[in-house]
């Protein structure tokens, strides 16, 4: 697609563009351009209790680049993080979940959905990050009780006592945590013990293997114990197929996130998506 956008255009997702560094600097450049100019729009992809309910969303971020078009996030997270960029960018996602949640508050079809919000470890570490969180809960009106914020295991390779004082701060305005793609990162079930975490979320590319390897099924059945024991929620994401969700509740996950239930759609898709399944009492 970098082709065709032309040759006086920044083509900085050609693979085969020599100049690194140019590249890296047309897109940090880019990237604060299009975050002044609103080029950022939250996805909601729904997730589901074990009956196929609806029990809240993942708001996931995407760049809808002039040029581009639609731009997933794992093609310009990671720069966003390298380049401090993830601080403006998480804030504005934080903003405009949180004020979403607030206009669903008073909605009862809205009201009781979760809503998750993946958090970078950069911005988790900043030396504000409560403060910042408690001012967007206060001016949004969003309900803390609502909100699951997303982690993953890379925020265990800095500072873990800071981490859990972080988590608890929030955690006493009743936000809760959600584990992130548990189980391919730096895993230490000593920090799973340690973490306030409401959930942990089996990460897909366990899911994807429950039916064909058996070392996946049995990391899939292994979390959802552990979880378990830990008195932790369990959700498993990347859920494709009805297979996978059998495989899953049987081995007793009650909640699941995946194409199988829902894309991540556009806010008004998804708004249409709740409706039509829950139909007006
Ligand atoms: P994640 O938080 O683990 O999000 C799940 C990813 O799996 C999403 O990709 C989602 O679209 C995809 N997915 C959901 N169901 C299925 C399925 O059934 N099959 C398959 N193959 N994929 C499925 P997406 O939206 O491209 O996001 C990728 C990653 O980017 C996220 O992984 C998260 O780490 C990061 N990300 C997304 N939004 C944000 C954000 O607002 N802030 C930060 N810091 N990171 C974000
Ligand atoms: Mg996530
Ligand atoms: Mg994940
Ligand atoms: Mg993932």
């Amino acid at each position: 697609r970098a082709k065709d956008a032309g040759r006086d255009t920044l083509c900085f997702f050609d693979p085969d563009m020599q100049q690194a560094v140019t590249r890296r600097a047309a897109l940090e450049t880019e990237l604060r351009n299009g975050l002044r100019q609103g080029q950022f729009l939250l996805l909601y992809q729904p997730q589901v209790d074990g009956e196929g309910r609806v029990t809240g969303a993942e708001a996931l971020v995407r760049w809808r680049h002039p040029v581009h078009g639609m731009v997933p996030p794992a093609e310009f997270i990671p720069l966003a993080e390298e380049s401090g960029l993830i601080l403006p960018l998480g804030h504005w996602v934080m903003d405009t979940a949180l004020r979403q949640q607030a206009r669903w508050r008073t909605d009862p079809a809205f009201g009781r959905l979760d809503l998750a919000i993946n958090v970078s470890p950069r911005q988790f570490r900043q030396e504000n990050f409560v403060t910042q969180v408690l001012a967007l809960l206060r001016e949004t009106g969003a309900d803390p009780a609502r909100i699951k914020l997303e982690l993953t295991e890379s925020l265990l390779l800095h500072s873990v006592d800071s981490a859990i004082e972080t988590m608890r701060a929030l955690r006493a305005h009743g936000l809760g945590f959600s584990l992130d793609d548990f189980g391919t990162g730096y895993s230490s079930l000593n920090y799973l013990k340690r973490l306030p975490l409401s959930q942990i979320k089996i990460d897909q590319s366990f899911v994807r293997g429950v039916l064909l390897d058996p070392s996946d099924a049995a990391i899939a059945r292994s979390i959802i114990a552990l979880a378990d024991s830990l008195g932790l929620g369990v959700i498993a994401e990347g859920v494709e197929t009805e297979a996978h969700r059998r495989f899953l509740l049987g081995h007793g996950c009650p909640a699941f996130q995946g194409y199988l239930f829902g894309r991540p759609m556009a806010l008004e898709a998804f708004e249409q998506h709740v409706r039509a399944a829950r139909p007006d009492r």
